[in-house]
């Protein structure tokens, strides 16, 4: 498999070439294809099998740069993940000119909503964040399409559970949702079957 079977823009390809990354990795095989169809996916998958590109890809291509609403919500267990999806995605969005935002906790609550009251295209976070900014009524969920969560398990750990529902029952119910998590408790499984449409399940 090569980029340049999956059809993506020229301008995708660049920031592809930009990355240095020649072929897709083995998660990116299974992911990418099933977003462009607009079909739910579970991956089991760990860090460094190239999963946060696996989705980026696939967003950073199907969002559209004149809608000024988000379009896609990733949700993150930690600030650290946050930042660094919110970079993977801002270098694979460059030649789109997508804007990302990050949003998670005990950081300026103002500098965040004003960068959600510009045109954003996507919103990385972590989920007491998020939720925050919904509350207030600058995160507008209304355009979402794409949903990502990411490090489900870790985020069950973290007690976040709870929260991830609590954001995905205000979320348009048209939408692509991406779950992926290193292990799958139940819970998870629980989260997966009542949230996601006749998902396919990868596990690399
Ligand atoms: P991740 O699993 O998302 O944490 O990614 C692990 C590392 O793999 C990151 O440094 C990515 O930049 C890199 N990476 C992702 N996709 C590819 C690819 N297709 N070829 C080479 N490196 C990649």
């Amino acid at each position: 498999m090569n980029f340049e079977d999956y059809n993506l823009s020229e301008e995708l390809l660049k920031s592809i070439s930009m990355l240095s990354f020649e072929t897709p990795t083995k998660v990116q095989e299974q992911v990418i294809p099933a977003i462009f169809e607009q079909q739910d996916i579970i991956v089991k998958s760990q860090t460094g099998s190239g999963k946060t590109a696996a989705f980026a890809i696939p967003i950073c291509e199907l969002v559209g740069w004149g809608e000024n609403k988000p379009q896609a919500l990733v949700v993150a267990p930690t600030r650290e993940l946050a930042i660094q999806v919110k970079e993977d995605v801002f270098n694979l969005g460059r030649f789109k000119r997508l804007k990302v935002a990050a949003v998670y906790g005990k950081a300026s609550l103002e500098s965040q909503e004003k960068e959600l009251k510009q045109k954003t295209h996507v919103v990385v976070g972590t989920p007491g964040r998020i939720i925050d900014l919904m509350r207030r009524g600058t995160f507008d969920t209304s355009k979402i399409k794409y949903l990502i969560i990411d490090e489900a398990d870790e985020m069950l750990n973290m007690g976040f559970i709870d929260q991830i529902e609590n954001i995905i029952k205000k979320l348009p119910k048209k939408r692509v949702t991406t779950l992926l998590s290193a292990t799958m408790p139940q819970d998870i499984e629980h989260l997966c079957s009542q949230y996601m449409n006749d998902p396919i399940k990868v596990d690399i």
